[in-house]
């Protein structure tokens, strides 16, 4: 009887795990398919002034459209893309959709800078830099408007290359932002040893900042160390009214979230930035 079971469970197992990777085999061809036939979707988010309700930036998000239509989270594509090899291509298409983005504001005389996610897949492979200075230069843009978004675990990799690929992108004006600050690694000594531009503080302490004393603590203390080491900050996942009118009593200034506007395709987001700037 138990050997029974026993067969049962792997049967069982083995035809989870097939259809598992069926749907992974899928969804890389799939990927495969976008990346070639560029239907990768840019979605932007805005940052904005807290005070103002002013755009002073935006963020770049990965959006694939499934064949039914559906919006493909890159929570799901993203890792896989990675595994698949096809990051840097889509890594480039989006730095492409932003440079285009970019342009297109300042035809109309605003000038934004646009931040790019970057897996440290992407940062570590050696033609990244130039990849990135070649696109930037294709679309005549200047080089301070486009930024890259890194997590900490692309920086804790402790060694002299790290800083040195950290260095070239400063040289040549490319702002580098720290994203979900606050949910990676433990040491803080990154942060005396590179020369970074921006933190943002993890939308997971956002979101009950305002029920939570814990988590306002941790906020307060990265609005502090930001401030005492002249970062910009920026908080992300702001959805309520209280989140932003703590965040602007505790010295955070700028922020992005649901609260001012999803992460919308490109005519959308211009057309909020317009609306923005005009008033
Ligand atoms: P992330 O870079 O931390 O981006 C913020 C995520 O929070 C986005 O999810 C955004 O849509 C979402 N978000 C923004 N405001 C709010 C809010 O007020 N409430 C809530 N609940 N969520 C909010 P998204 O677009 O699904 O992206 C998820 C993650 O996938 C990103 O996290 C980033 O790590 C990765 N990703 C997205 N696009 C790219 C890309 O082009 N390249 C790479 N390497 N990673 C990407
Ligand atoms: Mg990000
Ligand atoms: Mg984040
Ligand atoms: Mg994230």
């Amino acid at each position: 009887k138990a050997k029974n079971d026993g067969r049962r469970h792997t049967c069982f197992f083995s035809e989870e795990l097939e259809k598992q990777m069926v749907q992974r085999f899928k969804l890389e061809t799939y990927i495969r398919e976008a990346l070639k036939k560029q239907t990768l979707m840019a979605y932007f988010q805005p940052k904005v002034d807290l005070i103002t309700g002013r755009v002073i930036g935006a963020e770049a998000l990965a959006r694939l459209k499934g064949s039914d239509g559906q919006i493909i989270s890159p929570n799901e594509f993203i890792p896989l893309a990675e595994e698949a090899g096809l990051i840097q291509e889509l890594g480039r298409q989006m730095i492409v959709m932003s440079c285009k983005c970019v342009q297109k504001l300042l035809a109309c005389n605003i000038r934004l800078p646009i931040s790019v996610n970057v897996t440290s897949a992407q940062f570590v492979s050696p033609d990244f830099i130039s990849s990135v200075q070649n696109i930037i230069s294709d679309y005549n843009i200047p080089s301070h408007l486009i930024e890259l978004e890194l997590t900490e675990s692309a920086l804790v990799d402790d060694s002299d290359d790290v800083y040195e690929r950290l260095k070239s992108f400063k040289d040549v004006g490319i702002a580098i932002s720290i994203d979900d600050f606050g949910t990676g690694y433990s040491s803080l000594s990154y942060l005396r040893k590179f020369d970074l531009d921006e933190l943002k503080i993890d939308q997971s302490f956002i979101r009950d900042m305002h029920e939570n004393a814990s988590s306002e603590a941790i906020v307060k203390t990265i609005i502090s160390l930001a401030t005492a080491m002249e970062l910009n900050l920026v908080a992300e996942g702001i959805e309520l009214e209280v989140h932003k009118l703590r965040l602007i009593e505790l010295g955070c200034k700028k922020g992005q979230g649901f609260l001012f506007s999803r992460p919308v395709p490109e005519p959308m987001f211009i057309e909020y930035v317009l609306a923005k700037h005009s008033q």
